[in-house]
């Protein structure tokens, strides 16, 4: 059975996208080592320190969109005082569930809560949180105006946007080890490790559609923020982009 990622509708690309982290959760920890070679925390910690998250008692609430089992939130509620409180927002139960499982090893149940929910349509008031935080989530969202226009409404004014996501490479040398890696090397690994190589030949398809950095830049701005940059980490690899709510 192949899924014929490229040409599939809207509603369909959800599906798709439900099954994959559903059937990868309980390995998907492992998995992001593997496949990044570990590099995945280091990103991470480049958006928590661009997040800056206060290291008082100060009240700072942020929200983790497409959370999964809860990676961001976590580094961020270490870096932080005991104002800091996470949402972790995520479309998938078996992705939230690892995720609770997680926080109470880390001992952060108290400042970390999961809630099942769609980045595209977000169940939360408008101008409710400090920061909104979206790392390797929002290319799995079929349409990605939607989910930018939801992080505005419920941005604070004065708070921040941050996303991190794979990119193209387009250093010569390296995209050549890049698309040998992609498709040769991840896949499979993706069936050794967790059953399933069609979950991860999506992911590398995923990548590819995803728009380019300035583009992207450019949908940010068209959802209302300003002073939004990009950095890319990585030869591209992965960009990091941000935004502010004035
Ligand atoms: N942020 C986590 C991390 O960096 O480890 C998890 C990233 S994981 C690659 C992508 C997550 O996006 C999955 O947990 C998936 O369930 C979630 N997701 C996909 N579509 C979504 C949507 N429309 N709304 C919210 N979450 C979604």
């Amino acid at each position: 059975t192949h899924f014929g990622f490229r040409d599939v509708p809207v509603g369909d690309k959800q599906t798709l996208v439900n099954d994959v982290f559903h059937s990868v959760a309980r390995r998907y920890d492992l998995m992001n080592d593997l496949m990044s070679g570990g590099m995945h925390r280091v990103w991470k910690d480049v958006m928590i320190n661009q997040l800056n998250p206060p290291r008082s008692d100060a009240p700072f609430a942020l929200l983790d969109v497409a959370g999964g089992t809860g990676d961001i939130s976590f580094r961020a509620a270490k870096a932080s005082g005991l104002g800091f409180s996470a949402t972790v927002c995520d479309i998938n139960t078996g992705m939230l569930d690892v995720g609770r499982e997680r926080a109470i090893t880390h001992h952060l149940e108290h400042q970390v809560s999961f809630v099942e929910g769609n980045a595209e349509e977000l169940p939360f008031a408008d101008k409710s949180y400090d920061a909104y935080t979206i790392a390797f989530g929002i290319r799995n969202v079929p349409r990605i105006d939607r989910a930018l226009s939801e992080a505005y409404r419920v941005l604070k004014p004065g708070s921040r946007f941050l996303c991190l996501e794979f990119s193209t490479v387009d250093v010569p040398g390296l995209d050549k080890i890049y698309d040998l890696f992609s498709f040769k090397v991840i896949p499979p690994l993706g069936k050794a490790v967790t059953g399933d190589s069609e979950s991860y030949q999506y992911l590398v398809e995923s990548i590819r559609k995803f728009p380019k950095p300035p583009i992207f830049a450019d949908m940010i701005r068209e959802a209302g923020f300003s002073r939004v940059k990009y950095e890319l980490l990585s030869g591209g690899i992965v960009a990091l982009h941000s935004g502010w709510r004035l």
